[in-house]
């Protein structure tokens, strides 16, 4: 089986760093789905990271290396690759 086959996150990041599924604002439930990760909500300006914090407890490959990034925050760097 290839390494590459893996289960889709219940948070999507694609490859360009947009949010590619249903992620609600943290401040106030803005759909910040096709937004940058590293950008804010543009209703309230939260920023985008911390409505990601609290929502990687599920199993998010590394988009370099397919590292499991469980439990890490989205926007710090992959420990095995720093991807
Ligand atoms: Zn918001
Ligand atoms: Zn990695």
């Amino acid at each position: 089986m290839p390494p590459d086959v893996l289960p889709l996150p219940p948070i999507l990041v694609n490859e360009m760093g947009l949010i590619a599924g249903n992620l609600p604002c943290k401040g106030c439930s803005y759909n910040l789905r096709g937004l940058p990760i590293d950008s804010r909500c543009p209703t309230c300006a939260t920023k985008i990271a911390i409505s990601l914090e609290g929502e990687v407890a599920g199993d998010v490959p590394c988009r370099g290396c397919s590292y499991n990034l469980r439990g890490l925050p989205l926007d710090s760097k992959c420990p095995e690759c720093a991807t």
